[in-house]
């Protein structure tokens, strides 16, 4: 398998660390609010990266976090907590809100059909290992007190800038305004966080005789440690988290434990919503229950999303969701041919779509490969399986063999057609199209199609 991987901005033979087991990092949500479309678009391309190791042949051992803390808004050590400002606005507890949303998330997880990560770890089962991680930083020397918390002396860590490409004399220019006072570097961050006097923060831990709460790179670096252990073989998220928060991961990890963190970095791009990007100042934000509003599945978004390629910056519009919609009624109807013709051999197709896949993940590619076959031939029951288990489109299961009082009115209206009574014929045609069914007479006898 070939992927792109960020760290060395090029496309790599994948060599896993072992043989049979993959591990396999992905960034998860912040639970203070429902996840849009776009958030949802790199769920589903790393599950494609998932299935993709499982055919393979590797088992994966995958984490994946939900952060229930410390998320500033600002990405800048500064800012009110999302969760704080999610319990704000709703009058419910910060626990309650982690607890809502993360229910939500994973509604929507499961919904979308995505496999599910053997761990998922919520940040604040995981303070006591934070902590383990900022005395292993300060033991070090990496670390130094300001007055609202430790931070990350980045100058100590010679190698801070490389995932990112970062140019910190440039970053230092740009940041000025901002800068804080006390902090040595631009590009220092807090590991762990005091609460200031009068600060309403109801998340907090005491440490070293002090309450605070962890900064919010932490998380992912400890989960690692402590769930998959450094070096994991890949790790994976937004483009928007290279130059800070991933960066931040790496500094934690690669100074407190002398490993690197992973060999494989993976990311993916955004996407804007007709040309636009993703925000509520637009009012361009779209949820499930919207898509949900207006007709649409969570597979019809999943076939939208495969489409495209994780790397590329996509526009979301009605329009492709619509097409998207079809191209997955075409694939669901070329399943159900299964039932009523002879399979054609298709082993040849099976290779070229792996082929596609293990080519940094084109799924465009690979849906391209199946629209040549389509038209002119019939899966059997093991294609539509492989198809499921690589796209997860679940093509098979939602499209269940018709009734037999459906194809009671199928044959008699064959019937009625042979005995030219087309009349009775077109009645039952319609009675057969209001139960979903479309019949497509063709020179080889008719068959029976979903039509929505
Ligand atoms: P947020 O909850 O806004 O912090 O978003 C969480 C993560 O979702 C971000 O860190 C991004 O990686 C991802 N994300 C946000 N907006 C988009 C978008 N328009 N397209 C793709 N991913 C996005
Ligand atoms: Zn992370």
């Amino acid at each position: 398998m070939k992927l792109y991987n960020t760290l060395n901005r090029k496309i790599e033979e994948f060599k896993p660390i072992d043989k049979k087991r993959v591990k396999v990092y992905t960034c998860g949500p912040t639970v203070y609010w429902f996840a849009h479309v776009g958030n949802f678009t790199s769920y589903v391309y790393w599950d494609l990266l998932i299935r993709a190791l499982r055919l393979c042949g590797y088992e994966v051992n995958r984490a994946m976090n939900i952060t229930d803390v410390g998320h500033l808004t600002s990405d800048a050590d500064d800012g009110e907590d999302k969760m704080e400002k999610g319990a704000k606005r709703e009058g419910k507890t910060v626990w309650e809100i982690a607890q809502k949303y993360m229910d939500d998330f994973m509604e929507n997880f499961h919904a979308l059909n995505l496999v599910v990560p053997t761990n998922i770890c919520r940040a604040t089962d995981f303070i006591k290992e934070d902590i383990a991680l900022v005395e292993a930083l300060d033991e070090k020397g990496y670390l130094y007190e300001t007055t609202d918390g430790l931070y990350f002396d980045t100058s100590k860590f010679p190698t801070y800038t490389e995932l990112a490409r970062l140019d910190l004399d440039h970053l230092k220019a740009g940041a000025r305004i901002e800068f804080n006072s006390e902090k040595r570097n631009v590009s220092d961050f807090a590991v762990w966080k005091w609460i200031r006097d009068g600060e309403d923060h109801a998340m907090q831990w005491k440490f070293r005789g002090r309450m605070g709460y962890p900064g919010w790179h932490l998380e992912c670096a400890t989960i690692i440690h402590e769930i998959l252990g450094e070096p994991i073989d890949i790790h994976c998220g937004g483009i928007d988290h290279i130059p800070v928060h991933h960066t931040n991961e790496i500094a934690q990890i690669e100074a407190a434990y002398g490993l690197k963190m992973a060999n494989y970095w993976l990311h993916n791009n955004f996407i804007t919503i007709d040309g636009e990007k993703i925000s509520k100042s637009i009012g361009n934000v779209y949820y499930f229950s919207d898509l949900a509003e207006k007709g649409y599945t969570h597979m019809d978004y999943k076939m939208w999303v495969l489409q495209g390629h994780f790397q590329s910056e996509r526009n979301f519009s009605f329009n492709d969701l619509n097409a998207a919609r079809q191209r997955l009624l075409n694939y669901r109807n070329f399943a159900a041919l299964r039932w009523q013709k002879e399979p054609t051999d298709l082993d040849v197709t099976r290779n070229v779509i792996m082929g596609q896949l293990n080519n940094n993940l084109n799924s465009a590619g690979a849906f391209a490969e199946l629209d040549k076959v389509i038209n002119g031939n019939v899966p059997d029951d093991a294609f539509v399986r492989f198809l499921d288990d690589v796209f997860g489109l679940m093509i098979g299961e939602t499209t269940p063999d018709i009734s037999d009082e459906l194809k009671q009115k199928i044959a008699e209206r064959a019937e009625a057609k042979k005995n030219k009574d087309f009349a009775k014929a077109d009645a039952l045609r319609d009675e057969i199209s209001k139960e979903g069914i479309s019949l497509l007479d063709g020179a080889d006898g008719t068959i029976w199609q979903y039509n929505k």
